[in-house]
């Protein structure tokens, strides 16, 4: 790459990239647990502590939010990670209600290390500056939501916590941070699964941190090495190749999913659409927020019962039924099937992958025509 600065888009498609005479453009993977060293070790001396693929893909993620990144072996081991280091000597996370039902559970095992979890709405937000006046706590935020994808007030939720002196985290998972920017809305850490759309192609579990706050880096980075949740070089490596292709992807399925979102809202069998496209409450608040586009995944609720809805998710010929999001391939579930999440039961999760449109309103159409009319 030039010194000159490019956008993010540009860094990403270079991402890993040299352009060294001689030398293989797209680098190998660093694949090794030591380096040879002699005298004082180093941080890659031992895998545990650094890796150059691994800096690679931190080098990337961090170029889409002007920030550190620090990467982890899964989206839960950078949460772990996040929740140890801020919760010290605060008495509470507030968590969203109805955000990503792990991490509430994930806050319930650390409760014996510190904070325990609160829960709350994220919209009352009278309700969230009672709770962060009444005790030290970390906020901890999601938008959109998985699996509602309701759209949060990051700047007004990020002012709250400013004003109690509280670290603030969001779990940027569903927009990544090409489309959504936490940090430059007040965030103190932004928090990816790299599983979904940041690697996009379902063949890897990752997760990374995303922070202005040098001294926060360098505690993830020392939960990392002594913990030993790091991300393997072959890992790295693909979330690398996947990050290259991440603008034209999100691009082409936000697109998508929010023609689908429309189109299942006028169909008969659906009693509700969950997407930031197509809410009307939150949809001036997600354009300002989400410019890019409001990302892959939605939601809808079908009449019926539970196994009425796990018949349409069966019925469909092209989009896989499973669990996850931000693939290229659809994929879709009836979310309620997990034990711990609170999802109404006849809520399907749909992630719209790259295939054009039209083909997957027409797979839908066929599977939401199951067991009509039999
Ligand atoms: N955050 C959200 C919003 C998620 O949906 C998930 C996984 O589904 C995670 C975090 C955890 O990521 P991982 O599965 O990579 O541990």
């Amino acid at each position: 790459m030039t010194d000159r600065a490019v956008s993010a888009d540009a860094t990403l498609a270079h991402a890993g990239s040299r352009r060294q005479p001689g030398a293989p453009v797209v680098q190998p993977p660093q694949l090794a647990s030591i380096l040879a060293s002699v005298g004082q070790p180093g941080d890659a001396d031992y895998g545990r502590g650094g890796n150059a693929t691994w800096t690679e893909l931190e080098d990337a993620l961090g170029a889409i939010e002007a920030a550190e990144a620090v990467v982890f072996s899964s989206g839960q081991a950078a949460s772990m990670a996040l929740m140890l280091a801020l919760a010290r000597d605060r008495d509470a996370i507030l968590l969203p209600r109805d955000g990503y039902y792990n991490a509430r559970a994930l806050a319930e095992r650390l409760l014996p290390y510190g904070a325990g979890p609160v829960l709350v709405d994220q919209d009352e937000l009278a309700v969230i500056e009672r709770e962060l006046a009444a005790r030290r706590a970390v906020l901890w935020t999601e938008s959109p939501t998985n699996p509602l994808l309701r759209v949060a007030d990051l700047a007004a939720l990020a002012r709250l916590a400013g004003a109690a002196a509280a670290p603030m985290v969001v779990d940027n998972t569903v927009a990544t941070g090409l489309l959504q920017r936490p940090l430059d809305l007040g965030a103190t850490a932004s928090l990816c699964s790299l599983t979904k759309s940041a690697s996009g192609h379902s063949d890897l579990l990752a997760g990374a941190v995303l922070t202005r706050d040098s001294g926060l880096a360098a505690e993830l980075r020392s939960w990392r090495t002594l913990g030993g949740g790091v991300l393997g070089p072959m890992e790295c490596w693909l979330a690398v190749r996947g990050l290259k292709t991440l603008p034209l992807r999100v691009e082409r399925q936000s697109a998508s999913a929010l023609a689908i979102a429309a189109h299942l809202a006028a169909h008969p069998r659906v009693t509700a659409v969950h997407y930031p496209g197509v809410c009307a409450e939150t949809l001036a608040l997600a354009r300002a927020q989400m410019p890019r586009g409001f990302g892959p995944l939605l939601s809808f609720e079908v009449e019926g019962t539970p196994a009425d809805a796990e018949a349409i998710v069966a019925a469909a010929a092209l989009i896989v039924p499973a669990t996850s999001f931000g693939g290229v391939e659809s994929t879709w579930e009836r979310r309620g099937r997990w034990p711990g999440e609170s999802a109404a039961p006849t809520l399907i999760r749909l992630s719209v992958g790259i295939e054009p449109a039209a083909d997957l309103i027409a797979d839908i159409d066929q599977a939401l025509a199951t067991g009509l009319g039999d």
